[in-house]
């Protein structure tokens, strides 16, 4: 049939072009603590373990999130800033000395402006057999040759030495499992550490689930994941944001007071 008024579709479509919007203009703190709840929601974080940082471009100080509460519990007005020295420099609360972890990773990688760390359960699960989840799925793709896997747990990095030596270790990956402990996702934006974090437990699932059929999964060509990667990373990471900011909000619109 014939449309006249019919839109691009197909091929001719490199990302939505139209979305619904998120409805109101954010602040770096409120999108921040979006990014708490909505993770926290579709569960990545452990109870009140771990934390996101945020370095704006251009600055040492970083927005984190405070110690002794939840994700799923924070508002903007609860986000710290913290100086690269891990001195909380803004903020009604204290900051954890784990947040060494995100210091100097920012400090070494111009490209982490974000940050997040947490315990998920299936990344844990791999975490505990001190492996990296097989990429057996098209969304595993985000990860092609992204990957680094610290095989060692030596305890509580609460330092800024004994973290430097974990950025060493991570070089230039964007997810990072960390044995017997859980994962570390760095992302340019916002958008793109939340997307890599939220599907790494997934993914990690899923290569759990694989794994226990005891069968051999297909695989895929390097080629096709690498274009997949690209797509993800400059198509998805966006839409992806943008819904769980929405949804987020519309759960609880307290979360940006
Ligand atoms: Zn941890």
């Amino acid at each position: 049939m014939n449309a006249p008024n019919a839109r691009p579709g197909g091929l001719e479509v490199w990302a939505p072009s139209v979305v619904p919007p998120i409805g109101v203009e954010l602040t770096n703190e409120q999108a921040l603590a979006i990014a708490f709840r909505h993770l926290a929601a579709i569960g990545f974080a452990e109870n009140m373990a771990g934390h996101i940082t945020w370095q704006l471009d251009g600055q040492t100080d970083m927005l984190v999130n405070p110690w002794g509460l939840w994700w799923q519990e924070l508002t903007a007005s609860d986000i710290c800033v913290v100086d690269s020295e891990a001195r909380v420099v803004r903020g009604r609360w204290d900051v954890t000395p784990a947040i060494h972890i995100h210091t100097e990773l920012h400090r070494v990688r111009d490209d982490a402006r974000v940050v997040i760390h947490n315990h998920p359960y299936h990344a844990c699960v791999l975490a505990a057999l001190g492996r990296l989840p097989e990429l057996v799925h098209q969304t595993g793709s985000l990860f092609l040759d992204d990957l680094c896997l610290v095989d060692t747990y030596d305890g509580e990095i609460d330092s800024a030495g004994r973290a430097a030596d974990l950025a060493a270790q991570i070089g230039e990956a964007n997810l990072t499992i960390l044995a017997n402990h859980g994962v570390i996702a760095t992302g340019r934006t916002l958008a793109q550490a939340v997307y890599r974090a939220a599907s790494i437990e997934r993914v990690c699932k899923l290569a759990y689930d694989v794994m226990l059929t005891g069968q051999e999964p297909t695989k895929m060509n390097w080629s096709d994941m690498a274009g997949m990667q690209a797509s993800l990373l400059e198509r998805a990471a966006d839409v992806y944001w943008a819904g769980a900011a929405r949804m987020t909000i519309k759960a609880d619109p307290d979360v940006l007071r």
